[in-house]
């Protein structure tokens, strides 16, 4: 893991966090931002955390926490960073069926598509198809213009 805070970055965020400790009353130990309760270096190892967003999502407030506070909730941060990266694709139409490492054989993105019967053929577009049952159904003539049901009215109202 890369180094985020430099030893002095370090000890002058401690230095503050144990000032405002002071200041709130809290004693002379800087406070968890996780569990609120007081850090001491001499017990337990502790990190720069981030209160509030998390860096991930754009968070730049940072306090002291335990490192086993912290780590907790860096498990916690980086399965919603996921789930967010996972909606993201999904929203802008990066993910999606057919869209994986591995999309499946004559499936709905495919230009392939697979019979009934077990056969192979060209997949046809929607206006293939709606051109194809209408022809069918004998809606339109050879022109394209519609006759039968779809036809404009006699008399011209
Ligand atoms: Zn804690």
């Amino acid at each position: 893991m890369p180094h985020r805070y430099s030893a002095r970055d370090r000890a002058n965020i401690f230095a503050r966090e144990k000032n405002n400790a002071a200041l709130a009353g809290r004693g002379r130990l800087p406070i968890c931002v996780h569990c609120d309760l007081p850090v001491d270096p001499l017990r337990s190892l502790w990190d720069v955390a981030h209160v509030g967003a998390p860096r991930c999502f754009g968070g730049k407030r940072v306090g002291i926490g335990h490192h086993g506070c912290n780590s907790a909730d860096g498990r916690k941060v980086t399965a919603d960073y996921a789930k967010s990266n996972r909606v993201h694709a999904r929203h802008i139409g990066a993910a999606g069926p057919g869209l994986g490492r591995a999309p499946m054989a004559a499936g709905r993105r495919s230009g392939i598509s697979r019979t009934m019967d077990g056969g192979l053929k060209l997949r046809r577009t929607g206006a293939q198809k709606h051109a194809a049952m209408c022809a069918a159904l004998a809606l339109h003539d050879a022109d394209g213009a519609a006759v039968g049901l779809w036809a404009p009215a006699e008399g011209g109202t």
